[in-house]
């Protein structure tokens, strides 16, 4: 028995090491994996049931790794964040989006806005304004077809400067979504001074929204977007019953597996093809 917790000890400690040499891989590669072009932004649509349109896209970030395969932003974003990478990170890939998008504008006739998400690292960075002004002026996009999405913990670290920082991009037309709602701890009773313009329901509601209660919440986020003259998206949507629900309380717009994946520019082509069809 002695010899068993030994093994389990050492067992333990080397899962740790395993995890811990991974991390410390990680943020050794993140820095070159820009320069090797490793990243990839993929496209997510946002679907109005209202007018059967395609409404936005949000772009969501990937990354090839040349030896560990596809590693997630889930695993690489904290990452990002600690080594101060996703400040350019995310500089390249407001450029990256609003020059697609403004391909599709010409070459497709599409026109939808398209949502970067950003990390509470730009705001403290001070440069938020400089790299949405660079993006837009470089591809010649309007700013109304780029969004940013920001979630509650942005709101509440250095909240005035936030808002200050959000009110001078949203003069440029720039959207503002605050995602993953209510699953944050921001005091409801500020959210009318937020710079917002969409609340996206997080799809933990979504997924449990045939439970009484979660549909109680989610009708209230539906009522309180409604009384603030906010937009509603709900995200995670993967069944027709979900779709039924939501609309039946009034949020049509929807993102999610149900509509399609984030998908790369190639695939989002035959997508639309496929939609229009
Ligand atoms: P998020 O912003 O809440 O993005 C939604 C996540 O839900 C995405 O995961 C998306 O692929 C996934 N998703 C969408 N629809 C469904 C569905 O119907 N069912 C299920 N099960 N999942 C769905 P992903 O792409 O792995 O991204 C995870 C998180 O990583 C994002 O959560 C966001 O917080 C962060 N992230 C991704 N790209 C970026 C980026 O470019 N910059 C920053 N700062 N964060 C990013
Ligand atoms: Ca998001
Ligand atoms: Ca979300
Ligand atoms: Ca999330």
């Amino acid at each position: 028995a002695k010899n068993a917790g030994k093994n389990r000890y050492r067992f333990f400690d080397e899962e740790m090491n395993r995890s811990q040499l991974r991390k410390l891989l990680l943020e050794k590669d993140l820095r070159k994996a820009m320069i090797h072009e490793e990243f990839k932004i993929m496209y997510q649509p946002k679907w109005d049931t209202g007018t059967n349109r395609l409404v936005g896209m949000e772009a969501l970030l990937r990354w090839q790794h040349p030896q560990l395969g596809l590693v997630s932003p889930g695993e690489f974003i904290p990452i990002a964040e600690d080594t101060g990478i996703i400040v350019p990170l995310t500089r390249w890939i407001l450029t990256e989006v609003c020059a697609q998008n403004k391909r599709w504008n010409d070459q497709n006739d599409m026109h939808v806005s398209i949502s970067v998400n950003m990390s509470i690292r730009v705001f403290e960075s001070g440069l938020l304004y400089e790299m949405v002004t660079e993006a837009l002026h470089a591809s010649g996009l309007p700013g109304g077809r780029l969004e940013l999405e920001i979630t509650e913990s942005i709101a509440m670290s250095d909240v005035i400067d936030t808002i200050r920082q959000l009110h001078t991009v949203r003069e440029l037309g720039v959207k503002v979504s605050l995602d993953d709602f209510g699953t944050g701890y921001s005091s409801l009773g500020s959210l009318d001074e937020l710079p917002v313009d969409t609340l996206k329901i997080d799809q933990t509601f979504i997924r449990k929204s045939n439970q009484t209660p979660k549909q109680a919440i989610i009708s209230n986020i539906i009522t309180i977007a409604r009384n603030l003259n906010m937009e509603v998206v709900a995200e995670g949507v993967e069944t027709s019953e979900q779709i039924e629900f939501l609309q039946s309380r009034g949020c049509h717009v929807m993102q999610g597996y149900y509509y399609g994946k984030p998908m790369s520019v190639t695939d989002i082509s035959s997508w639309l093809k496929h939609t229009q069809s």
